[in-house]
C-alpha cells in the first residue's frame, strides 16, 4: 500500500484524511498541535471549559461537522499529533515527537500546513502584552484566557472585527479598533465581495455591532508607539486626520492580514513565484493543487482561502493524489471543488486587497525599532547594510549580513517587514528582493533530541 502523509490536521488536511480513508487506503496525518482542528476550528485544551457555540458564532455547525466527520474516520487512519515535521530530504520526513526524532519515507506528501499572522513592527511591539491579532484568538479559543482587560486591535486585517467581538462576549473592555487602511481601499475591493456575498455580510454584521455597542473605530491611522516600562500601559498612533492619540490599555493585539505558511513547501521542492498584488512569494500548483512529484498544496499554507476553501481544497489534493495512485476519482465532484477553491480565494484576494499593509511602514520606522526579535536586529542595522550595499539588496544576502531572519522563527515573523524595508529602499520589485529560503529546521529542536538522523 503507498504511504500517503499529510502534514497539518487543521480543516484541509482533516478533509483530505477522509477523503483518502473513505477510498479505503490508511493516511499518515501529523500535527504538531496536540489536537485536531489548525487554527480557526481549533479545539480548547483538556479542562478547559469554553462555549465554542458561542465562540464559533456563525460557524460554529461547520465546526461541528467537521470535528464530526473527523471522528468518524480518525480510527482508521494513523493520525500522530504532538508530532512535528522539521526537515524533508528525498522524500523522507524527519520528525520530532516527545523529544524523539523519527523518519518517514513517503510515497505522496500533501501539505496543509495553514497561515501565519503577517506582521509590521512598530516600537515598543516587543512588550509583554503585544500579541498577534492570531494569537490573541488562540490564547482565548485554546486556553480560555483574554490577553488582557482593555485591549487594543491594531492594523489591517479581516480579524480585526472578529477578534474585537470574540473578546467582547466574553467580557473583555475593547478599548479601540485602529485599521490602517481607510475607505478608499475597501471600496475598491467591493466587487470581489460577490465571491462569497454571506461571508461579506457577515464581515458587516460585525463591524455593524460593534458600532452599535459604542466600540471605538478608527480607519486609517498611522501607528507611533507602543508604551510601558515592564507591559503594556498604552497605545500611540495618528488619526485618519492627523491627530495624535493615546489609548490606555493593558493588551494590543496586532495584525496585518495572513501569509501561507511554506517553509514545508518549501522544502518538499515547490517552485515559487513572486504574487507583487499581494506582496508574497507563493507556491507555484495546478488548480487541484499539485506542486510537483507526489506532490500536493492545500488549504491557507497554499494560497489564503478561508476555512471553507481549505476543507474542499484539501478533498481536492486528495483526490488527485489518489487519482495519481490510479483510484477512481469523481471528475465532477473536482471540478465543483475546483469552482468553490477559485471562487473562495479570489474572494480572499479582495479582503487582502481591502486590508493591504501600510505602504508607509519601511520609511516611517525609528531605527531603534527591533524587526528581528530571535536575533535582536533594529531596523538601523537593516538600514546601515542596505545602505553599503553596492548591488541591488537581496533577502538572503542582507539576511547574511544581519542575521535578520536567521534565528528561531527563522523570518517567519520578520520576513515581510525585512521585505518591505529592501523593497523601499532600493524601489525595486518583489521579483528582484527575492524570497528567505526554507531552511530546516524549520523549527527549533532540541540537541537532546538531534542525533544520527538529522540531515
Ligand atoms: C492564528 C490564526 C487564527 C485564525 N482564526 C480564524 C478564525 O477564527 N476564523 C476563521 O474563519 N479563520 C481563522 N483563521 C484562518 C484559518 O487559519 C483558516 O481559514 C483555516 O483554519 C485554514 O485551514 P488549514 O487547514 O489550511 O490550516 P490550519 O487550520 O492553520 O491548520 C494547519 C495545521 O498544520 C499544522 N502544522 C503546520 N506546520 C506543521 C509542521 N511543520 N509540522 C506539523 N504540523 C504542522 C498546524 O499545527 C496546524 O494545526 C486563522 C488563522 C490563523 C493563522
Amino acid at each position: 500500500m503507498p504511504t500517503i502523509v499529510i502534514i497539518g490536521a487543521g480543516p484541509a488536511g482533516m478533509r483530505a484524511a477522509e477523503t483518502i480513508s473513505r477510498a479505503g487506503l490508511v493516511p499518515i496525518l501529523i500535527d504538531e498541535a496536540p489536537r485536531a482542528g489548525g487554527q480557526g476550528y481549533r479545539t480548547p485544551a483538556s479542562g478547559i471549559s469554553i462555549d465554542t457555540h458561542k465562540l464559533m458564532g456563525s460557524q460554529s455547525k461547520k465546526y461541528q461537522q467537521l470535528h464530526h466527520d473527523f471522528l468518524s474516520i480518525v480510527s482508521s487512519i494513523d493520525y500522530r499529533p504532538e508530532t512535528l515535521v522539521w526537515a524533508i530530504e528525498n522524500n523522507t520526513l524527519f520528525t520530532l515527537s516527545h523529544n524523539t526524532i523519527a523518519t518517514i519515507q513517503f510515497d505522496c506528501l500533501i501539505v496543509a500546513s495553514g497561515a501565519t499572522d503577517r506582521v509590521y513592527p512598530m516600537p515598543g511591539w516587543t512588550l509583554p502584552g503585544v500579541f498577534t491579532l492570531g494569537g490573541m484568538q488562540l490564547s482565548l479559543k485554546d486556553q480560555g484566557c483574554a490577553i488582557g482587560k482593555k485591549v487594543v486591535l491594531f492594523g489591517s486585517s479581516p480579524l480585526l472585527p472578529l477578534v474585537a467581538l470574540q473578546y467582547k462576549n466574553l467580557g473583555v473592555e475593547i478599548a479601540a479598533i485602529c485599521d490602517t487602511t481607510g475607505f478608499a481601499g475597501k471600496i475598491s475591493a467591493l466587487p470581489s465581495m460577490v465571491f462569497s456575498p454571506g461571508t461579506f455580510l457577515r464581515g458587516l454584521s460585525y463591524l455593524a455591532s460593534l458600532t452599535l455597542s459604542r466600540t471605538p473605530l478608527f480607519f486609517g491611522v498611522k501607528p507611533l508607539s507602543i508604551e510601558g516600562d515592564h507591559r503594556v500601559r498604552g497605545i500611540r498612533f495618528l488619526t485618519g486626520s492627523g491627530q495624535e492619540k493615546w489609548i490606555e490599555c493593558d493588551g494590543v493585539g496586532l495584525g496585518y492580514g495572513l501569509k501561507p505558511e511554506t517553509q514545508i513547501a518549501d522544502l518538499a521542492g515547490a517552485v515559487f513565484e513572486p504574487d507583487e498584488d499581494l506582496g508574497l512569494w507563493l507556491p507555484r500548483m495546478d488548480q487541484d493543487g499539485r506542486a510537483g512529484k507526489n506532490l500536493y498544496l492545500a488549504g491557507d499554507g497554499a494560497a489564503i482561502g478561508g476555512a471553507d476553501a481549505a476543507e474542499a481544497s484539501g478533498k481536492l489534493a486528495a483526490l488527485a493524489a489518489l487519482s495519481s495512485l490510479g483510484v477512481y476519482c469523481d471528475a465532477k465532484q473536482q471540478t465543483r471543488l475546483q469552482n468553490t477553491v477559485r471562487r473562495l480565494r479570489a474572494f480572499q484576494r479582495g479582503l487582502a486587497r481591502a486590508f493591504a499593509p501600510p505602504q508607509q511602514f519601511a520609511e516611517t520606522l525609528a531605527d531603534e525599532t527591533v524587526i528581528c526579535r530571535c536575533e535582536a536586529i533594529h531596523a538601523g542595522t537593516i538600514r546601515k547594510a542596505l545602505a553599503l550595499s553596492h548591488t541591488p539588496p537581496e533577502m538572503n544576502r542582507v539576511k547574511a549580513i544581519t542575521r535578520c531572519g536567521m534565528g528561531r522563527c527563522q523570518g517567519r515573523m520578520c520576513a515581510p517587514a525585512l521585505q518591505a524595508m529592501i523593497i523601499h529602499h532600493a524601489n525595486q520589485s518583489l521579483a528582484q528582493t527575492g524570497r528567505l529560503r526554507g531552511q530546516a529546521p524549520i523549527k527549533p529542536i532540541p540537541l537532546s533530541a538531534a542525533g544520527e538522523t538529522a540531515p
